[in-house]
């Protein structure tokens, strides 16, 4: 019997680790459920699964992969063209030949002619109403790019002892099941949330209970958060906050606003990774806080999603509490301040008392309690 699926298929690639800048000729072999890579001597480089695979902008020619939960720099490019379309066929978030790239070429067209736009309606509005009017507006391609931009840079920023792969936690050998621990909260969550774009949630090694989103749905959360955190669903009901801030947008239309229009027309000149406007759209999202509008908006958001979730809409509250309303970085802890008591009631104002599911076990929330521990 014949199955119409080859068992296993491989092909040429290359592969960049995303530590060094040392360019490896390897070997990719496909299998039921994700793709291998390994070099000339067979040690395995990587091992990705096909539905965390995301498609990275690359020339025509060339297929150019990351990997989503991973959050680190390792890249493997395929230039087979029948090779690149059979990934193609078995990862959700790669589209080589389909509609998306044709709606994502549709819409950059679009985007140039709003941007052009953009650049008269500035004279007129100045750039912060402008953020706020396009925020809503960026095609989601170009809020990826946006995010992959400013993610180097906030890592760069954020990881001061310069640990690189290592700064972030859950790929130790005794931090795997952490790890998988939060890919299970944040995709309970994200499943109840119906987002654009999909998520990506890093726990990262630094100390303060906070947590950030990024333009693109890269989610940090400080390891210093689940320290603080008495069960999984304070931790959720961050993350969900912080999902809140992705669905409205806030981090582009922060970026748009910190870099200000320089950012928009780098970014269609398609130079601008590296470029200063980066450095100072990095610097705004680490820096500077929300409106307080922006704030109580992912509040909202926050305990909507914890009970669609079946989660405790509460637990948001409750941390809230604990970490003084400052739930990204730049923003001040303001444990007396009117305003956190004002966003704690608003939460609990919202949360139900109905039954509710638990995020994970006891053995799954003590191993995420240890997701940094190496
Ligand atoms: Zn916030």
């Amino acid at each position: 019997m014949t199955d119409g699926v080859q068992a296993v298929i491989s092909g040429p690639g290359v592969f960049f680790d995303g530590r060094t800048s040392a360019r490896h000729d390897v070997r990719v072999t496909l299998n039921a459920t994700g793709l291998q890579v390994e070099d000339a001597a067979g040690r395995v480089l990587a091992d990705w699964l096909y539905d965390e695979l995301d498609e990275l902008s690359a020339p025509a020619h060339v297929l150019r992969l990351g990997h989503r939960h991973n959050g680190d720099l390792a890249r493997l490019e395929i230039f087979d063209e029948p090779f690149a379309h059979a990934i193609d066929l078995r990862a959700e978030y790669v589209d080589r030949t389909g509609a998306i790239h044709r709606r994502q070429r549709g819409s950059i067209i679009g985007w140039t002619v709003l941007a052009t736009l953009a650049l008269v309606a500035v004279s007129y509005w100045g750039v912060p109403a402008i953020a706020e009017r396009l925020g809503p507006v960026v095609p989601i391609a170009i809020e990826r790019r946006m995010g992959e931009a400013t993610n180097m840079q906030v890592r760069a920023q954020l990881d001061t002892k310069n640990a690189g792969a290592a700064f972030e936690c859950g790929n130790g050998a005794g931090e795997k099941i952490g790890l998988a621990a939060l890919n299970k909260m944040v995709k309970r969550l994200e499943g109840s949330a119906a987002l654009r774009l999909p998520l990506r949630a890093t726990v990262i090694r630094r100390d303060e209970a906070n947590a950030l989103a990024l333009p693109g749905g890269q989610i940090y959360v400080f390891h210093g958060l689940i320290a603080k955190a008495d069960n999984p669903d304070e931790v959720a009901g961050v993350i969900a906050h912080e999902i809140g801030h992705v669905a409205h947008r806030d981090g582009t239309k922060a970026v748009l606003q910190g870099a200000g229009l320089s950012f928009l027309f780098g970014m269609l000149l398609g130079d601008f990774v590296g470029g200063g406007a980066v450095v100072l759209a990095a610097k705004t999202v680490l820096q500077s806080s929300y409106s307080r509008e922006a704030e109580s908006a992912a509040d909202r958001y926050a305990a909507e999603l914890m009970k669609k979730a079946q989660g405790n809409a509460r637990a948001l509250a409750t941390m809230l509490g604990k970490i003084g309303g400052a739930t990204e970085p730049g923003m001040k802890i303001l444990l007396d301040h009117p305003e956190t008591k004002t966003r704690i009631a608003a939460i609990n104002r919202i949360a139900a008392d109905a039954p509710t599911v638990p995020f994970l076990s006891a053995a799954e929330w003590a191993a995420l309690k240890r997701i940094c521990a190496g």
